[in-house]
């Protein structure tokens, strides 16, 4: 079954300028934000302007060129947080969360970015 875009989701309103963000870095093809409900000293939300409901489809559907943009927009905010572990930094976590077993909240593919402490165990049993 394809996959349905509900575009009046809140990261698709955040897009379209309909509500504000608090934007770490934008380009062409991805919009990276601070959450709004920040987990960690860290916690950037990284999203792709096309309208992509969860990492398959992203990673099916999208574009060479939104997918290397992602990449790279995810490594240039890790580098520029001082996360990354080839840059002295203590490491972070990603997360993306999918359908509903994943407890995805907002269906508009995004990257969680987690940093600035240690993260714990990668999941409780519940
Ligand atoms: P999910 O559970 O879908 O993986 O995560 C959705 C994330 O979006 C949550 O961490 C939540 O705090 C964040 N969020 C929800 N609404 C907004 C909003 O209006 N602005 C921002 N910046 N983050 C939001």
């Amino acid at each position: 079954m394809p996959f349905a875009y509900d575009d009046q989701n809140i990261f698709a309103k955040i897009l379209r300028g309909e509500i504000p963000n608090d934007t770490v870095l934008e380009t062409d093809h991805t919009l990276a934000f601070n959450d709004i409900t920040p987990q960690a000293p860290v916690h950037v939300l990284v999203i792709p302007k096309g309208s992509y409901v969860c990492h398959d489809h992203f990673a099916a559907e999208a574009s060479d060129a939104e997918l290397v943009d992602f990449a790279r927009v995810t490594a240039r905010i890790v580098a520029e947080k001082g996360l990354s572990p080839g840059g002295n930094g203590k490491g972070y976590r990603t997360i993306s969360n999918a359908g509903s077993h994943g407890v995805q909240e907002v269906p508009h593919y995004h990257l969680h970015i987690l940093g600035g402490r240690a993260m714990g165990r990668m999941l409780q049993k519940d």
